[in-house]
């Protein structure tokens, strides 16, 4: 995992005063409410496409203690929420870097420090990781915020439960070099980095050894040899830890090495990054991104619709117009988004954004975890609610993954 290191001390103002006008640069603009906020273009790339202004779900007027949803009918715009043109991005490594990694330090910050008595006396192993501009959307004084619940280790994660393992998933199995993972027919994942920017608690790779099987060590040689002797593989995905915490220059080292192997005709990143630290999202990484010769897709990981605020907008926008094609997924999880309204703004929340909801993950069963999962009927009955409300392009797969099986297993 990154070490945290810098200045991780800076105060956090209660989300009543408009949160993420912190995160990024405030635009000079005011009183613009009703006008469309254009994203941050790049030079020698297509204009940025505008999106819609809206009130940002974090803004108390617009959200529900249940759901956090807000109206999107009552769009007002955050205009200092995104930089307009011109403006830079916030540093991203000094974002990563000042990721809060102390649970009271996290609690005080959220105004709930009597919280800290119920805090484990160990980590599992996983230490609490969380960046500030995502802190920034979770509800001040909320212990049951769906976005506190993703990251704030639990004694719960200490109990033993049968069936739930350290390798959930059966990764370790299908391992065919250091940091390949060739589980499904035309695609091969590289475990590219050992870290994240966030640890969700409820990781079906929060036991991986990473320390054996990182891809991008000794310049992806490895796995770029593995990759040259299958021309079956059509599809390389960057996974993790996450692949986004990697320096531009690293990725570039790989998809350059990707240029002698002809088979191979796409890239899939899956990241977290986009949503909890968009300024990853930066003029270097959209044009290497544009200049590919791949197919590209990122796959967003996004379980609550205040994740999404207009910042995170802003991000898949910069990367629509890298040529990205994007999806999203999420899993299920008990006490954060185990019902149809939250998942439902989160499907309207994606699409605004340009970002298909993709996979609905019923949890994998990782030590440490068990207390998130959500009984097959339930999901079930929340999956019908949802054709319910939404078009079938909004209504994500619900899909478990069984060690073994050559794909995703619909639930
Ligand atoms: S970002 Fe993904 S890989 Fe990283 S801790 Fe969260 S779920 Fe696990």
């Amino acid at each position: 995992m990154i070490t945290a290191t810098g200045s991780s001390r800076q105060p956090i103002t209660p989300n009543t005063a408009g949160p993420s006008e912190r995160d990024l640069p405030v635009h000079a603009e005011s009183g613009t409410c009703a006008r469309p906020i254009h994203t941050a273009g790049f030079p020698g790339q297509p204009a940025a496409v505008p999106i819609r202004s809206q009130r940002s779900c974090l803004d108390p007027a617009t959200t529900t203690q249940t759901s956090g949803i807000s109206d999107p009918r009552a769009a007002s715009p955050r205009v200092a929420d995104v930089p307009g043109p011109g403006l830079a991005l916030p540093d991203w490594r000094q974002g990563l870097r000042e990721a809060v990694t102390d649970p009271r330090e996290l609690l005080e910050l959220l105004q709930l420090p009597q919280l800290a008595a119920r805090l484990p006396a160990a980590d599992a192993g996983f230490p609490l990781r969380v960046p500030r501009a995502f802190i920034r959307r979770m509800r001040q004084g909320d212990a049951r915020d769906p976005l506190l619940l993703q990251v704030l280790p639990q004694s719960a994660e200490l109990d033993v439960t049968p069936g739930f393992s350290d390798d959930a998933v059966g990764d370790l199995g299908a391992i065919k070099a250091h940091g390949v993972i060739h589980k499904y027919q035309g695609r091969a994942l590289l475990i590219a980095a050992g870290s994240c920017a966030v640890n969700c608690r409820y990781c079906f790779r929060r036991h991986f050894p990473y320390a054996e099987e990182i891809a991008a060590a000794h310049a992806w040689r490895e796995a770029i040899d593995c990759l040259a002797e299958d021309d079956s593989i059509r599809e390389v995905i960057l996974s993790g830890g996450d692949p986004l915490v990697l320096s531009t220059q690293k990725l570039t080292d790989l998809t350059q090495a990707l240029r002698a192997l002809p088979h191979v005709v796409r890239l899939r990143i899956h990241s977290r990054l986009p949503v909890v630290l968009p300024e990853r999202i930066d003029a270097t990484l959209c044009a290497w991104l544009a200049n590919l010769p791949l197919q590209r897709v990122v796959v967003l990981h996004a379980n609550h619709p205040n994740e999404l605020d207009a910042s995170v907008g802003a991000a898949c926008a910069r990367l629509r117009d890298a040529g990205a094609t994007l999806l999203n997924q999420s899993v299920l999880l008990r006490g954060i988004n185990d019902d149809a309204e939250a998942l439902s703004g989160l499907s309207e929340r994606l699409f605004e954004f340009g970002v298909l909801p993709y996979y609905l993950h019923q949890l994998d069963r990782v030590r440490g975890a068990a207390h998130f999962g959500v009984p097959d009927a339930r999901a079930r009955e929340i999956l019908d609610q949802l054709r319910h409300r939404l078009p079938g392009y909004l209504v994500p797969r619900l899909v478990r993954e069984v060690p073994g099986e050559p794909a995703k297993r619909p639930v």
